[in-house]
């Protein structure tokens, strides 16, 4: 089965509506899959009526879990927390969206006040009118840098203003990860810690945030994001025989184009692995799905 349990509409920082997204999906074979937006999940409002008014063959194939993917902190770095199989109405993790919202919101204006120090004015301007009703983050500045030509592309705007540890990069702002991972808990979802080897931590560091993790409610960990090496996904294969941990898979999709993984294009889980999805329960399996 083709599953991809990670990837980004407009109401985030990807390029495609939801539906789009979706369609793009079912294109590439994918069988179950999750739309997993920063912070929020608009992708998911109305999303069953426009379904509906789909052709019948349209996306029928496809089922749909509910997810998302959470900022936070852990110590000085900024993580992320994917929630699959979540209750979107759940007033805990509602509100948590909405405190995630403002933070952003605010983050936005500090990261404002030092690019302007810097010489580089109006970037709030810039990346909200940009961002409109979808959630503001760096890459919204990524792009304001580039069409003012202070960098000449988005990786640029990251590597020298943005990314981790550069002037930009604001994150004080966020929740502590165990509260993240309570949120989603409360909602009936399963936690998933993000692409472990993205935060280029050390091995003994990532052991104690998988500890952490788990000892916070955390019950996966994505194994596979996106195009890896090989000895990455048997890495975290075995991390999480080691704390008895559910694996997740996800592309991580933006966009369509070079920079970003192709929607459920990443290969399989190894065997050893326990598939996330089979520890969404029988009776609250939420997938959404046209073909009812
Ligand atoms: P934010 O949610 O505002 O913290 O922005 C994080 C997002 O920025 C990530 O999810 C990526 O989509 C994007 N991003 C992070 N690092 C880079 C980079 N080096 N180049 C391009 N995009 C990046
Ligand atoms: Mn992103
Ligand atoms: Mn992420
Ligand atoms: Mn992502």
């Amino acid at each position: 089965m083709i599953v991809d349990f990670h990837s980004h509409s407009t109401a985030s920082d990807g390029t495609l509506p939801a539906l789009e997204l979706l369609q793009r999906a079912q294109q590439q074979g994918v069988e179950l899959m999750s739309i997993t937006d920063h912070d929020s999940v608009a992708a998911y409002t109305g999303l069953v009526e426009l379904l509906a008014q789909q052709p019948s063959e349209g996306l029928r194939d496809l089922r749909i879990v509910p997810g998302i993917e959470l900022s936070c902190t852990w110590g000085k770095r900024t993580i992320h927390v994917v929630g699959l199989n979540i209750d979107l109405e759940n007033t805990t993790l509602q509100q948590g969206i909405h405190s995630l919202q403002r933070a952003r919101i605010e983050r936005a204006e500090i990261i404002d006040k030092r690019l302007a120090k810097l010489g580089f004015e109006g970037g709030y301007a810039f990346a909200a009118t940009l961002a409109g009703d979808s959630q503001i983050g760096r890459p919204h500045f990524a792009k304001f840098m580039v069409e003012r030509g202070y960098v000449s592309n988005e990786p640029e705007a990251f590597k020298r203003y943005l990314g981790a540890g550069k002037v930009g990069d604001v994150k004080q702002v966020w929740p502590q990860m165990a509260e993240v991972v309570g949120w989603i808990t409360a909602a009936g979802g399963v936690a998933v810690l993000a692409h472990p080897l993205h935060y280029k931590m050390t091995a003994t560091k990532l052991r104690a945030i998988v500890t952490d993790f788990k000892l916070a409610g955390g019950r996966a960990l994505e194994v596979i994001n996106g195009k890896q090496p090989a000895d990455r996904t048997q890495y975290l294969a075995k991390l999480c025989e080691q704390f008895e941990l559910a694996a997740s898979i996800g592309s991580d999709f933006h966009r369509p184009g070079p920079s970003w993984s192709e929607l459920g294009q990443m290969g399989v889980l190894p065997a050893s692995c326990t598939p996330v999805w089979e520890l969404f329960p029988e009776t609250s399996f939420r997938s959404i799905s046209s073909n009812h």
